[in-house]
């Protein structure tokens, strides 16, 4: 059967690119291919967290992710950490990618702007261990955001110097991009990202939602109510796109443009819609908080199963490249 993989990193408070980028795409692949989605602990380290901070994390981004409808008798729901392995495969792809790949990384640049006190070699090799994830398991469909695309094309480039090196042993693992490959944060301008301050989370709720909205960019040109909007340039209208029906879409493109509706009634409309999808999560999210033996019962589980696969690719792996297997 067809394996599909894909990790979100515990750095924070789930956002709704998350959300639209990979999660919807979890949720349906769920449906049709033997599922492993992780929370990517060993990958979070690189951000340096506090240990009870990473903890917690942890715990929130498995929440979210079954709140959102990952189904833990479907797919496989585990922690990176809880199966070691993941590092054992990094490092033996560390010793098969060139330092010329990882240097076009541009989210390594990314990632060193935005904590130029911390640029550690993890940063560095962090594509590296998303290959081992997708590896291990020889996941064949891996759901991500557009963000991901030049990790992705990484892990098949050295996938296939490791089959041309050692003889065939991984697929090529192919992204599958949702509806929402890049959604753009309050900023208007960036990625939204957990760790850049321009989220909308998915668990907040209206009022909060509210109340960032407010703030949040919209057509640069248009000053007050009186001016004509250009939907099209409105990072709020793109929301629209992921929230809103097409009928009412129309409308509001039509009142943006001739000035008949403001941004603040605008943005009301995208909260309301936005907390059609956000309330149920929040609820969901909830009554998993007030369970946490149900958390520790289906991530024990779901580590047992990672675990086993992840330790079947490695009898092979080790055996080909001529690392002593244990026992
Ligand atoms: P961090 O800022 O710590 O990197 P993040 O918000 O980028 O956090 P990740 O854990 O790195 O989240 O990524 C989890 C998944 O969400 C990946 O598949 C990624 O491509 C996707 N994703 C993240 N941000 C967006 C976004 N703005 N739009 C669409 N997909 C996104
Ligand atoms: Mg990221």
């Amino acid at each position: 059967m067809v394996r599909t993989m894909s990790g979100i990193q515990p750095t924070g408070a789930l956002h709704i690119g998350n959300y639209l980028g990979a999660l919807v795409n979890f949720v349906e692949l769920q449906q049709q291919y033997e599922s492993f989605f992780c929370v990517v602990d060993l990958h979070a380290l690189t951000q340096r967290p506090k240990a009870e901070d990473l903890r917690r994390n942890v715990r929130e981004v498995a929440i979210g992710m079954l709140a959102s409808g990952v189904d833990p008798e479907r797919a496989t729901l585990f922690v990176q950490s809880d199966v070691p392995q993941h590092a054992e495969l990094g490092w033996i792809l560390t010793c098969l990618t060139p330092l010329g790949d990882l240097n076009r990384m541009t989210q390594f640049k990314d990632k060193s702007a935005q904590q130029p006190e911390n640029v550690n070699a993890g940063l560095f090799t962090y594509p590296i261990l998303q290959t081992a994830d997708i590896a291990l398991y020889r996941a064949e469909r891996v759901p991500v955001g557009e963000d991901q695309d030049q990790h992705l094309e990484l892990a098949r480039e050295t996938l296939r110097r490791f089959n041309f090196v050692y003889g065939d042993t991984f697929p090529d693992p192919q992204t599958v991009r949702s509806k929402a490959p890049r959604v753009i944060g309050l900023d208007g301008e960036a990625k939204m990202s957990k760790s850049k301050g321009n989220e909308v989370g998915l668990f907040e709720t209206a009022d909060e939602t509210m109340q960032k909205l407010r703030g949040a960019k919209t057509d640069p040109a248009r000053l007050r109510k009186s001016d004509k909007g250009t939907p099209e340039v409105c990072n709020m209208f793109a929301w629209h796109g992921f929230f809103t029906p097409a009928a009412q879409r129309e409308e509001i493109a039509a009142g943006c443009r001739s000035a008949q509706l403001g941004c603040v009634d605008c943005k009301r409309t995208l909260c309301a819609n936005m907390e059609a999808i956000k309330g149920p999560i929040r609820e969901r999210a909830a009554a998993l908080r007030d369970n946490p033996a149900r958390l520790d019962e289906i991530l024990a589980a779901g580590g047992a199963k990672a675990r086993a696969a992840a330790e079947a690719t490695m009898a092979i792996v080790r055996d080909r490249i001529g690392v002593r297997a244990r026992g």
